[in-house]
């Protein structure tokens, strides 16, 4: 029941119609019985300084920002927590002051994603394939978490070496490797964990994959896709067929907004209440197909 006392937290981005981060908030709200609700508001790029600044004079508990607003806000923000300013994009603000403290619970999600799933990324040999936002958290998340080694293809080399270099810059040691994605052969022979941070493979392009050689897939003993549509990608499924285990990136979807909402509120989620709302995202899902 939305009353005098309710606290708004909502999402901003272009578009936003798609997103199924109301259906976590608002189950999380339910589920933590807190007088909260999560709104979605589409606002353009020149927009996003006043959207910010209306914000927080309407006394919004908290934003999600979404693409492709997570460079962009930074300057409109009071503060950068340490770990977002190193990747360079927020996806949630936390009121501070007159203003918002950026946060990026993309990272942390993934992590906590990644641990639900019993996957290791210390002293581990990772592939990690695209170097635009999504991989760009995942990047940091591995050399952050101490992972071994981890090869770096993007179809553009130039972006991966980009990224490489200020991964490697900003934790003071060389473990990104990047490679153009179609030189996969040059990866020395081993079992990797992979993951899949481009866009090959999202709903509706549902029949490709980043590599379709199998002999790829033999490399790889986890297969980590952060696509959620369709909920089980190609890439997923070449992974399985050459005899790895897969994922796909629904639970890192859940996490960041688990870890959104624990921000804004100051209270932990439990797995418990995480868990019903992960079956109120794949009800949802189950709808698109
Ligand atoms: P982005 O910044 O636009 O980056 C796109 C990436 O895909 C780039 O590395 C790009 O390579 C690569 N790519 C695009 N078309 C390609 C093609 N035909 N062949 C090979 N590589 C291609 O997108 P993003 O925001 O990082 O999103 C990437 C994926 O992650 C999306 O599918 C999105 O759904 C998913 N995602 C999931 C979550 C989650 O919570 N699970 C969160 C964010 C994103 P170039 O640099 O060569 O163009």
């Amino acid at each position: 029941m939305i009353d005098g006392k309710t606290a708004v937290c909502g999402l901003i981005g272009d578009p936003v119609e798609h997103t199924l981060s109301p259906v976590i908030h608002n189950t999380l709200a339910r589920e933590t019985g807190r007088n909260l609700v999560y709104v979605p508001f589409p606002v353009k790029a020149e927009r996003v300084g006043d959207a910010i600044k209306g914000a927080r004079a309407l006394s919004i508990r908290g934003l999600n920002v979404t693409v492709p607003h997570k460079s962009a806000v930074i300057p409109f923000l009071n503060s950068v927590e340490k770990e977002a300013a190193m990747i360079g994009a927020v996806n949630t603000l936390v009121p501070e002051g007159e203003g918002y403290r950026g946060y990026n619970t993309d990272l942390t999600g993934l992590g906590r994603a990644l641990d639900s799933e019993g996957v290791k990324l210390k002293d581990e040999r990772v592939i990690l394939l695209g170097a635009g936002g999504a991989a760009r958290a995942a990047a940091f998340l591995c050399a952050l978490r101490g992972a071994s080694e981890v090869w770096l293809l993007n179809r553009t080399l130039q972006k991966a070496q980009e990224l490489a270099g200020e991964v490697n810059c900003a934790v003071g040691r060389e473990c990104m490797k990047p490679l153009a994605l179609s030189d996969w052969e040059r990866i020395p022979e081993g079992r990797y964990l992979a993951i899949q941070g481009t866009k090959v493979g999202l709903a509706p392009d549902t029949e490709n994959a980043p590599i379709e050689d199998e002999r790829f897939y033999r490399l790889i003993h986890t297969g980590y896709d952060l696509i959620y549509r369709p909920v089980c990608t190609k890439f997923m499924r070449l992974t399985e067929a050459a005899g790895g285990n897969a994922f796909n990136g629904l639970k890192m979807l859940l996490y960041q907004g688990v870890e959104a909402f624990e921000l804004w509120t100051g209270e932990p989620v439990s797995e418990e209440q995480a868990m019903i709302c992960y079956e109120r995202m794949k009800k949802e899902l189950s709808g698109d197909e």
